[in-house]
């Protein structure tokens, strides 16, 4: 499957000149929400996913995106799924998510950026054993110190500049801002 056809096709993948949240400047910018917001689409992400998933009793993913995947891949499983919710700076299971020390987990995600939310999600799980990670893109460009096996459906690494580094202001393209769900933490 053409997965990068697919993002544009959708309108995910933009290319342009854009701010980041972290204030960092990029050429490309994937909007999760146009897959997210589409069930037919993500449908082709999850099957991969799944091909990529081992056992597990419960799928966990961060809210909002990670969520949504969480609740499809276990559906599909036929197992069951809970979601880390934001709490402070870190992560939080919250509505009584019974996981049992004998558990067996997979952590999913939309997009692997620095795989801090995974992160934050691993911290949150208090029982069960964590298997390994299934994020939907990994956009990211340096190592990652994780313990466990993360995999994702497509592998497409996306520079970050500096605003003083950056080859798009050089160029004079006009900047557009984007990403952390327009502001919000959730
Ligand atoms: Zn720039």
């Amino acid at each position: 499957m053409d997965y990068i056809k697919l993002l544009e096709d959708a309108g995910a993948l933009l290319r342009g000149h854009f701010l980041l949240t972290s204030g960092l400047h990029s050429g490309r910018y994937i909007e999760k929400f146009r897959i997210l917001e589409n069930p037919r689409l993500l449908e082709k992400f999850i099957q991969r996913m799944l091909e990529l998933s081992v056992d597990v009793d419960w799928v966990v993913g961060p809210t909002l995106g990670g969520a949504i995947i969480a609740f499809e891949l276990a559906r599909i499983m036929g197992v069951k799924s809970a979601y880390s919710e934001r709490d402070g700076e870190g992560r939080i299971l919250r509505r009584g998510f019974d996981i049992k020390e004998e558990d067996a987990i997979l952590i999913v995600d939309d997009i692997l950026t620095t795989a801090g939310s995974i992160k934050d999600t691993i911290k949150s799980i208090e029982h069960g054993k964590i298997l390994g990670a299934v994020v939907m893109i990994d956009r990211s460009t340096g190592y990652i110190d994780m313990d466990i096996p993360i995999h994702s459906v497509l592998r497409y690494p996306i520079e970050n500049y500096r605003v003083e580094d950056c080859p798009l202001c050089k160029q004079g393209l006009s900047l557009t801002k984007r990403g952390g769900s327009n502001g919000q933490r959730i």
